[in-house]
């Protein structure tokens, strides 16, 4: 168990994350985390990655631009699964708390670990948005370090336990924690790339960026050929294909979204 000079272990951390309902928690060292391939190259692929679902546009933000808040340490990653057969957990629902089944309980898992950490232990923690452009960070580069997976020829962490079908939340800690450290697991190197080729808009066909020009190996799709663009377009299409349902329990309509997860949902790591 490693303790930090106040004696605070990153293990009780990931131990009471998983007690709260976390799948997988691990913790990331932000210096380290500073000088992880996405936090690397994000601003300089900003072109490339403007608008859509998973960006915004901030008035004197650059696209891309990490803004780390000063007091911030460590980072606590934490996972949920959402099973192969539960799409419902990732479906966007205008008027549901946290937008998706899968958010609100990754929210659950948050606030109380939270409460924990400020209650039981006096850590301070800092709670990030979810969008780079509003303060947060690269939440996969995280669960990297954190020990949770690796990032896949998909562009999205690939977990031994259940491949790519979880969804991740960061708490920044005021507290220096060293990382959980990376995992000795690639199940990319050997695969078929089933997720690549199930892509309904080609989004890995073309080669964007490349290792001279980026000063890195580590690049979008791994080998520099994923197209946030082209991704993006499915959104727009699923985004207009919306419809108004139930909300659950509330006797309320709202708006919902089913956007694309086939290069999630087709990798075959952590079936059973
Ligand atoms: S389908 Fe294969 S190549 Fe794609 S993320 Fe899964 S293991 Fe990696
Ligand atoms: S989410 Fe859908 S459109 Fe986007 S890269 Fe994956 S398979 Fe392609």
């Amino acid at each position: 168990m490693t303790l930090n000079d106040k004696g605070l272990s990153g293990d009780l951390i990931i131990e009471k994350s998983l007690e709260f309902g976390a799948c997988l928690a691990g913790i990331a060292n932000v210096e380290e985390l500073k000088q992880s391939p996405s936090h690397n190259v994000s601003e300089k692929i900003s072109m490339y990655i403007g608008g859509g679902v998973g960006t915004k546009t901030v008035e004197g933000v650059k696209l891309g631009e990490v803004k780390w808040p000063a007091a911030a340490k460590s980072a606590v990653v934490i996972a949920v699964e959402h099973p192969a057969d539960a799409p419902d957990m990732d479906w966007w629902l205008k008027g549901l708390k946290g937008g998706t089944k899968g958010n609100a309980r990754l929210m659950a898992v948050f606030s109380k670990l939270a409460e924990w950490l400020e209650q039981e232990e006096k850590i301070k923690y800092i709670k990030i948005p979810y969008h780079i452009e509003h303060g947060g960070i690269f939440m996969k580069d995280a669960a990297v370090s954190g020990g949770l997976g690796c990032v896949g020829k998909n562009n999205i962490l690939v977990t031994p336990q259940y491949g790519s079908r979880i969804r991740l939340r960061v708490m920044l800690l005021e507290e220096d924690l060293p990382s959980t450290g990376v995992i000795d697991f690639d199940p990319c190197e050997d695969c078929k790339e089933y997720c690549r080729k199930v892509c309904p808009e080609k989004a890995f066909d073309e080669k964007l960026y490349s290792a001279e020009e980026y000063g890195q190996e580590e690049l979008p799709g791994r080998t520099g050929v994923y197209s946030r663009m082209k991704c993006n377009l499915q959104m727009e299409k699923n985004a207009a294909d919306g419809k108004e349902v139930e909300i659950e329990d509330t006797g309320k309509k709202g708006h919902e979204v089913r956007h694309c997860r086939l290069c999630e949902q087709a990798c075959p790591v952590g079936r059973s």
